[in-house]
């Protein structure tokens, strides 16, 4: 079971004013105060509250452009100053922590190549440890939730209990279309493990163009996730990092207004009686999925012993392999995905030989 973490709730952040979705928005890195200041009088005006820059950009070759640094810090003083927006920009290291708290910025993000590395994690957790800054914690590059859970801790045992994440997808050699490769499964299993911890989706770096950053963000409210951060620059071409995935505050605005976002619950008396009733038999389907399973493994039981008495070797992949093409042939007729039916016999086969490999060896 996982461990809990010692959170403070967002709505007592007095971050976020707007119900679903939360949103942060600005540009990939500050470039110059004019970019700055522009782009976060066109994101106030329709009442976008969190402005993000990045101020340190870690990018993949030397020679980009790799951040204005400390300078880029004063802007976003002025940004809170004219606009009463809070502001916040990404630590990859101590030094930044300490370059944030001297300059008032309201909240931090972790990169995902930070969150992918323990020591950097550490040292920015104790950082942040006599700090009440809010940190949000980006997916590690890798798909490996352990390791995003492992920043979540780490920066929790220092103190920080304004904790957050931020799903951007992860690195994949596959050819896709998206820049990240979204795995929706990970940002589930960590939702459902901490459903108390606000969650948030990057379209622009999960997608990695302005194209898709509405059917992004319309999955992402789907999945019932908390909030989105979006990139957003007053002149999207002249962009100095990131210039394809960001949009102008006036498109931005235009694609929050088209998604569809539905409730995450609901305390009508009609919808509660529906979604009970429809739940009642889910339960008892899936209590007899089980008693399936246990009658079903308790023959390959039977069977394991039986192929011992004959000395008969446990795996007969013919059979195996025909078992599972009738299982798909079944699956195509009746309307049932192929890949899920494939999914859940190979785990019923692998159990079985589990455990007829046990009844051989005892
Ligand atoms: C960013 O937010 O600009 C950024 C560098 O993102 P990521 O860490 O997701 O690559
Ligand atoms: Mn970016």
């Amino acid at each position: 079971m996982a461990k809990t973490l010692d959170i403070v709730p967002v709505s007592e952040w007095g971050f976020f004013t707007l119900p679903r979705p939360m949103v942060i928005a600005g540009p990939c890195s500050a470039e110059s105060q004019e970019q700055v200041l522009e782009t976060a009088a066109g994101l106030a005006a329709f009442g976008i509250h969190v402005f993000r820059a990045g101020i340190w950009k870690p990018r993949t070759h030397p020679g980009s452009f790799e951040g204005v640094g400390t300078p880029g810090l004063k802007w976003l003083q002025q940004v809170k100053r004219d606009y009463g927006m809070k502001v916040a920009t990404e630590v990859a290291g101590d030094k930044h922590v300490f370059e944030c708290i001297k300059y008032g910025v309201d909240m931090v993000w972790l990169g995902a190549r930070t969150t992918a590395n323990p020591f950097l994690v550490q040292e920015i957790a104790d950082a942040l440890s006599d700090t009440d800054i809010p940190v949000l914690v980006k997916n590690p590059v890798n798909p490996d939730l352990d390791l995003w859970i492992g920043a979540l801790e780490r920066l929790n045992r220092a103190g920080v209990k304004k904790l957050g994440v931020i799903h951007r997808g992860f690195s994949s050699s596959e050819k896709m279309a998206y820049r990240n490769d979204p795995l929706w499964k990970i940002a589930i299993e960590l939702r459902t493990r901490y459903p108390e911890l606000p969650f948030f989706a990057d379209p622009s770096h999960m997608g990695g163009s302005r194209d898709y950053l509405q059917e992004i963000s319309q999955r992402a409210m789907d999945l019932g996730l908390d909030g989105l951060m979006i990139e957003s620059h007053c002149n999207p071409s002249a962009a100095l990092s990131d210039a394809s995935q960001q949009l102008t505050p006036k498109a931005l605005q235009h694609m929050l207004e088209s998604i569809v976002v539905r409730d995450n619950d609901s305390d009508s008396r009609e919808y509660r009686e529906g979604i009970d009733q429809l739940r009642a038999q889910i339960d008892i389907i899936d209590e007899n999925l089980l008693y399936a399973f246990n009658t079903r493994m308790g023959i390959s039981r039977k069977i394991g012993q039986y192929k011992k008495d004959h000395n008969i070797a446990i795996l007969q992949t013919s059979r195996w392999d025909s078992i599972l093409e009738k299982m798909k042939e079944k699956a195509r007729q009746s309307g049932l995905s192929e890949e899920f039916i494939e999914t859940v016999f190979t785990a019923i086969h692998e159990e079985s030989v589990r455990i007829q490999n046990d009844v051989l060896e005892r």
